[in-house]
């Protein structure tokens, strides 16, 4: 059975056990949490594996098995909580030793009038302070998302 890592080393690791940041949702495989701030888009989520595993292609059997069911159910709730057009998703593995899949919202209306490619690089622009984050938005957002999977959440693994 997979337990979280807890590297002294790793930054991800150290967020996670200090809870710097109260997570969205928590269970013994997955936390949820927005996006660090300022976020390029309110509702920017991601959806980050507890121990350190580089992707998919490395889950375990448990991981497997919980990821689809956990990654719908997390897309479905952010659509209803956002009201976006739909979520748009992408996993790089570059930054961090956890698998982190970012659940982005597309609105009808985007900062900089991104759509496609470009929404990802809207974290990048934010944090050079190209696009205003709108912070109080972005805290409805996160607090009607947690609320929703209060309410709902994913299956357990
Ligand atoms: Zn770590």
């Amino acid at each position: 059975m997979p337990s979280p890592s807890s590297d002294a080393a790793c930054g991800i690791c150290q967020k996670l056990a200090l809870s710097k940041l109260a997570p969205v949702f928590e269970n013994e495989l997955w936390h949820v949490r927005p996006i660090d701030a300022p976020s390029g888009v309110p509702g920017w989520m991601m959806m980050v594996a507890r121990r350190h595993v580089a992707g998919p292609a490395h889950f375990d059997e448990r991981e497997v098995a919980s990821f689809g069911p956990t990654w719908c159910h997390l897309q479905r709730v952010l659509l209803e909580v956002t009201g976006a057009l739909r979520i748009y998703t992408a996993a790089m593995g570059e930054s961090s030793p956890h698998f982190h899949g970012h659940l982005v919202p597309r609105f009808a209306e985007m900062p900089k009038e991104a759509k496609g490619w470009a929404v990802f690089d809207l974290e990048r622009a934010a944090k050079a302070g190209e696009v205003m984050s709108d912070e109080a938005e972005v805290t409805r957002l996160t607090e009607a998302f947690r609320a929703a999977l209060v309410k709902s959440p994913p299956l357990a693994p």
